[in-house]
């Protein structure tokens, strides 16, 4: 068990013992995995209204039929997205594909398994793209590809900003790389806040020509 923070940065940068349980092996073991799982009903990403199979309510406009969460961002899920960010964070990442794997239901095997791209400084500082390798751990756990079909133009500046400004202002900053006219796309990223960055993707893709465009997250963030 962790008793101090060095012991505890011991064991993020060792990596040895599941970073939730501590006891069996990581970086999130198997039995974790269902624990984190286990909070989603299905509900609307939104305006967290009970639906079925996580779809968004049709009132809301959202570019995204259905939406899924592993949990809530804090506690357990939350530690690991700061330590995907920092340490050994590929290790990390590839777990929580796995772990979203687990909660999706079946998806054709044409569907895109696509992530919502990091600003490309932030994957300079920190020498991989998180939502890249959730996605592809994902995508090879269900058999499906994972494609790089979206790109951000700039990274560009939210402070300040409330949440209709911020999705107006995240339209301009996704194009696609990848013809996706036709397709059905399932969306990944590590987080859900506002949903500015997701409906933004989703919106681009379905410009493009994508007929539906699904998403799951690693974590939702509730801003109440
Ligand atoms: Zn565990
Ligand atoms: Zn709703």
């Amino acid at each position: 068990m962790i008793i101090n923070p060095l012991e505890q940065l011991v064991t993020l940068l060792t990596f040895i013992k599941c970073h939730i349980c501590q006891m069996r092996e990581g970086p999130i073991c198997e039995l974790c995995v269902d624990v984190l799982a286990a909070d989603t009903e299905s509900r609307c990403y939104i305006c967290n209204k009970l639906t079925k199979q996580n779809r968004v309510c049709s009132g809301h406009k959202s570019a995204l039929r259905r939406a899924w969460w592993l949990g809530a961002y804090s506690g357990p899920p939350k530690e690991l997205i700061a330590a995907m960010k920092l340490g050994r964070g590929r290790a990390i990442a590839r777990s929580f594909g796995r772990a979203c794997a687990g909660i999706l239901p079946y998806f054709p095997p044409d569907t895109l398994v696509v992530p919502v791209s990091t600003a490309p400084q932030r994957i300079r500082r920190r020498g991989f793209d998180q939502s890249t390798l959730i996605a592809r751990s994902l995508a090879a756990e269900i058999g499906l590809s994972a494609q790089a079909a979206l790109a951000r133009r700039s990274n560009v500046d939210q402070i300040g900003k409330n949440r209709i400004e911020r999705i107006k202002q995240m339209q301009t900053t996704f194009r696609t790389t990848n013809l996706v006219g036709g397709k059905s796309i399932l969306l990944v990223d590590d987080i859900i806040t506002t949903g500015a960055t997701i409906e933004a993707a989703a919106r681009c893709l379905r410009d493009a020509g994508a007929v539906r465009v699904d998403a799951v997250v690693v974590a939702r963030h509730l801003l109440k």
